[in-house]
């Protein structure tokens, strides 16, 4: 039965053990499909999270694709086009049940302009990442990534803990809502300032954020008691971050680490420009896209150079992905890149043995499903200290979203273990229903993105999107359940591709097949990456687990 969803009652969560499609496979993609919209940020809107990021193009085109999902058979392909479904071919019981390109503009056209008109007249939409894709889980989805960077950060500058440390962050949406709670985990008194008291009273509702203040004296004198306690807590401020950043900087206060998570990538849809309310903002998207342009961008100035400031008095500032230094960039502020990227600064020696962000939902609803399974990550990688640790504070602290589900960062080898041997546990019945596994788009080989995860690579390969579409050949090759080519929309016209790929362990023989393969060649695919771009620990991984790279030169 589905659950009720006290955020957006018409849009329960899907569970139980009826099916309406053919087939479990059927089945757990349409209940994906349910679950971005219940966990989405404007489910009325089919838009998910990061501002744009839709699950359909419009909702004629969401009622085809549970149509089709509903009567598909298994040997059958569902194509879709940026959100939109296109047709419904015979394949085999073996190709993907769904194949996705979302938002993939030719070169010289992908820009924001191009997009908002391509959108205007209904011919494409932005599937974020997991949006279009229907991966995403809810801030939970991010919340691990944002802990591992705060716990870098703390081993790289502060003696290991960020007990008695303040960060300051902005934004509250559905991803950045991960931060306070993730920043809590972390030990840290961290302040998120959002401009829209919904966001901040949505995280307050769901666990995630523990206090909203009042006021800047109030929110900064709750975090001064917090830190002099070395108590960790979140605290809400709502207020423009171009107007709240200056202003603490202007007090000669400097937070020991600065972010910044809003939709800064669209200046449009996304970022709100210091001065205006949100109607306002509201009011000029469709006829005064140039002027919202410029006012965003001139906030953004505003807000960068915040951060550059607190950097200069020592701050650990880093861009968590969201594009606000290119923006600030185009905007004049010539040293924006000197905040550093968090894959480069934190995490790439992660990623360069394809260890990111791997998860998995039960599609029965069963919270008591990802409770087992918490217990065979523990059982069946005991020294694995940053997935071991994560599921003890994961267990204690985050609070379910929509589909039970869990993310943590796994690489090579394990994700493939993990899912074979949760598809035994649906065959034997142990677990109440399928489990559906996933990844972040943001991982080794699925993504370029040169602001964001291929910055500065070691042999300049930024800019080159093969990896992705390669990705996404391989993983149909491999008999994943659904693949899907993703480029950027909005403001990240131009800016990024990537790969995303859903599999569903049913408990059979054909999801054994399916959950070897594509999961042993998407991570084989990004060690390879980082090793033809010079890593040394993607060679030793290739190494210590045997991985078919194709080495050229004088061997
Ligand atoms: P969202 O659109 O759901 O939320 C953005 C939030 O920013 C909103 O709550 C909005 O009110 C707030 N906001 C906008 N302008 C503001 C301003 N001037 N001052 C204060 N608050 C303001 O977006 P999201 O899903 O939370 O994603 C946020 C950004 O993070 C996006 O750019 C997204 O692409 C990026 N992102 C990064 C990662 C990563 O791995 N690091 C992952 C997902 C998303």
């Amino acid at each position: 039965m589905p659950k009720p969803n006290p955020r957006h009652p018409n849009y329960p969560i899907p569970g139980g053990d009826v099916l309406r499609a053919k087939g479990w496979r059927q089945e757990a993609l349409l209940r994906l499909l349910e679950n971005v919209l219940s966990v989405g940020e404007d489910p009325d809107n089919l838009i998910v999270y990061a501002a744009l990021g839709k699950a359909a193009r419009n909702w004629a085109a969401h009622r085809a694709i549970v149509k089709a999902l509903t009567d598909m058979d298994e040997d059958q392909t569902l194509v879709i086009q940026s959100g939109k479904p296109v047709g419904l071919l015979k394949t085999h019981a073996k190709a993907p049940l769904v194949i996705m390109a979302n938002c993939n503009i030719v070169g010289q056209w992908a820009k924001a302009e191009v997009f908002y008109e391509l959108q205007r007249k209904g011919l494409i939409c932005w599937g974020g990442l997991t949006a279009g894709a229907w991966q995403y889980i809810g801030s939970q989805g991010v919340i691990q990534g944002t802990y591992e960077i705060f716990m870098r950060i703390a081993e790289k500058r502060f003696d290991g803990s960020l007990a008695g440390r303040f960060i300051l962050t902005a934004g509250l949406g559905g991803m950045g809502g991960a931060q306070p709670l993730a920043g809590r985990m972390a030990g840290a008194a961290i302040l998120c300032v959002d401009i829209d008291p919904a966001r901040a009273a949505a995280r307050k509702a769901v666990g995630y954020l523990e206090h909203v203040a009042s006021d800047l004296d109030t929110a900064l004198a709750m975090i001064d008691e917090a830190v002099k306690a070395k108590r960790a807590t979140s605290i809400g401020l709502v207020g423009n971050a171009a107007e709240i950043y200056p202003e603490i900087a202007r007090r000669g206060i400097v937070p020991d680490i600065v972010t910044d998570q809003t939709s800064a990538h669209d200046l449009v849809y996304g970022y709100v420009p210091k001065g205006m309310n949100l109607d306002q903002v509201k009011g000029l998207r469709d006829d005064g896209q140039g002027q919202l342009m410029a006012a965003s961008r001139a906030s953004i100035v505003e807000h960068v150079s915040a951060m550059l400031e607190f950097q200069e008095r020592g701050s650990e500032v880093f861009d968590n992905g969201n594009l606000i230094r290119t923006q600030a960039r185009e905007g004049g502020v010539a040293n924006a890149f000197d905040i550093p990227i968090f894959t480069e600064a934190y995490l790439r020696p992660l990623f360069a043995r394809a260890i990111g962000p791997f998860r998995w939902m039960a599609l029965s609803g069963e919270e008591s499903d990802i409770a087992r399974i918490d217990d065979l990550v523990m059982d069946m990688f005991p020294d694995n200290k940053i997935v071991t640790n994560w599921i003890r504070l994961a267990r204690e602290n985050v609070p379910f979203e929509g589909l039970p589900a869990r993310i943590a960062w796994l690489g090579h080898g394990e994700r493939t273990e993990l899912a074979l041997a949760v598809n035994k546990l649906v065959a034997s019945g142990e677990i109440k229903g399928p489990i559906a596994f996933s990844r972040d788009h943001l991982d080794a080989g699925a993504m370029a993105h040169p602001n964001i995860m291929t910055e500065r690579m070691k042999d300049g390969s930024d800019a080159i999107a093969d990896w992705p579409l390669l990705d996404a050949m391989l993983l149909c090759s491999s008999m994943a359940d659904l693949v899907v080519v993703h480029s950027g929309g909005g403001g990240y016209a131009g800016y990024m591709t990537s790969c995303g790929v859903t599999l569903v362990a049913d408990g059979t023989e054909a999801a054994t097949e399916r959950l070897s393969h594509a999961l042993t060649n998407d991570t084989s695919l990004g060690v390879i990456r980082y090793a033809d771009a010079g890593y040394d620990e993607s060679f030793d991984e290739i190494e210590e687990k045997q991985i078919g790279y194709v080495r050229i030169g004088n061997t």
